[in-house]
């Protein structure tokens, strides 16, 4: 595939992580454009990956191709405003921001445009991420190609139908690495807490955390609920530890998380 001049409005996290991936898996670096306010992460960017940077929104969004709209949700529609003075007739614009719908940007761009939303996650930054992608029906097969090609970088993309299935798709993996984060950092600091070595418990967490994700992905056969069962001899180590968990009620919590999560995308829409 042709490889297209790409536009990132917004030098953050996300920016950082999916420019990553696409340097890394061999995209031409000077098709990458990246604009911030600010200079600081500007400059790490071109240092660390030597793609083109900015600060200049409008001129990087005209050169561009493929628009990737990267700035935290409160932003976005001063962001849109400015770029609607331009013709976007021909671009493809890709946003990555949680909870705003399809037909608000097309409020705020207030022309006719092609939009496709996607819901990366950090782990882009390393070519093992989860990328959800929407797109409502005037998209063309090529310009999904397209925005597969950039997401595929970073890890694997899922297709969803609706507006409220991406909702559910950044509280299945958008934001939940964090709650991964939180888990291990609370068994972190329960071993620091007995006296263990940080690096040595580091060490035994990330490992167990890996194998876990590595069983479920090599046993597709398996439900999750049965390799549980599998590690948990009765009366055993383990059992005791589900015990605390589930009398802790860690479902209702992981439930109660993850419809606040769906809660909050609703009202940012
Ligand atoms: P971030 O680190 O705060 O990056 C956003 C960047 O946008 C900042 O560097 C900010 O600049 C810049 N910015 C602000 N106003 C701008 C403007 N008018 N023009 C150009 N750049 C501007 O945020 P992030 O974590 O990368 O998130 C970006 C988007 O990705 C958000 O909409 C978020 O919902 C979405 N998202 C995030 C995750 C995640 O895991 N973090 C996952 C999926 C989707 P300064 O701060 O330097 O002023």
């Amino acid at each position: 595939m042709v490889e297209k001049k790409l536009c990132f409005i917004g030098a953050g996290n996300m920016t950082r992580s999916i420019t990553s991936g696409l340097v890394k898996s061999g995209y031409t670096p000077s098709l990458i454009h990246a604009t911030n306010p600010s200079t600081e992460k500007l400059d790490a960017l071109q240092h660390d990956l030597n793609i083109k940077v900015s600060q200049d929104n409008l001129a990087a969004a005209k050169d561009a191709d493929v628009i990737i709209l990267s700035v935290k949700p409160h932003f976005m529609q001063a962001v849109c405003e400015q770029l609607s003075v331009l013709d976007l007739t021909d671009k493809l614009i890709i946003t990555i921001a949680a909870g705003i719908t399809a037909s608000r940007y097309q409020d705020y761009f207030a022309q006719e445009i092609t939009l496709i939303r996607a819901m990366p996650n950090t782990p882009t930054q390393i070519g093992v991420g989860m990328t959800g992608l929407f797109a409502d029906g005037k998209i063309s097969q090529d310009q999904k190609s397209i925005c597969e090609q950039l997401m595929l970088s970073g890890g694997e993309v899922l297709w969803v139908d609706t507006e409220a299935e991406l909702n559910q798709v950044i509280a299945l993996a958008g934001s939940s690495p964090a709650y991964f984060f939180l888990f291990m950092e609370a068994m972190l600091d329960t071993a620091k807490e007995s006296g263990m070595d940080e690096t040595k418990a580091r060490q035994l967490v990330q490992q167990a955390a890996l194998g876990a994700a590595q069983m479920v992905i090599q046993n597709p056969q398996l439900s999750t609920a049965q390799l549980r069962e599998n590690v948990t001899s009765k009366g055993g180590t383990t059992a005791q530890a589900i015990n605390a968990f589930e009398s802790g009620n860690i479902r209702g919590l992981v439930k109660q998380a993850m419809d606040d999560c769906v809660a909050r995308a609703q009202e940012m829409a």
